[in-house]
């Protein structure tokens, strides 16, 4: 089954408790597909996030979901240490982080960061496209160092 076939419904059943819209419904379509699609604008080629119908460049509203390279850098980022489920064993703070994506200036995307310690996190770290996988839910996207980075 390709993710286009993937009714309404079914996205939403993947994603309990995510505001799913008419706007950001694509992108969570990708992730089903093991695809990170960010809408961009057919008319000028801005990238639109957080999701919306209008390009704020050019005022078209030909916006499509667009798969990004999956490159970028860490723009901020912070340690997430509460312990939200009882029933995960968390042993090490999650990294939450803003990534600039290389596809546009100021384009960030909100994701966990992987395969990375806590302390050898830096802004403006060269990262990459990663999946987490969890058994019986969707894989979610998240990024993990480029392999060249050495700090
Ligand atoms: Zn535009």
């Amino acid at each position: 089954m390709t993710s286009e076939a993937l009714s309404d419904e079914a996205v939403f059943a993947a994603f309990p408790g995510v505001l799913i819209d008419r706007d950001n419904i694509a992108h969570y379509r990708g992730i089903i597909a093991g695809k990170l699609l960010i809408n961009r604008c057919s008319g000028c080629g801005y990238w639109v996030y957080p999701h919306r119908p209008l390009c704020p460049q050019c005022l078209s509203w030909d916006v499509q979901a667009t798969e990004v390279s999956g490159r970028g850098k860490v723009f901020m980022f912070t340690l997430i240490q509460q312990q939200r489920d009882p029933n995960n064993r968390l042993r090490e703070p999650i990294i939450a982080a803003a990534v600039e994506l290389v596809e546009q200036n100021g384009l960030r995307y909100l994701a966990r960061i992987v395969n990375c310690l806590p302390d050898e996190v830096r802004p403006d770290m060269p990262v990459q496209l990663t999946w987490i996988a969890h058994e019986g839910q969707v894989s979610m996207p998240a990024f993990e160092p480029m392999p060249a980075w050495e700090g």
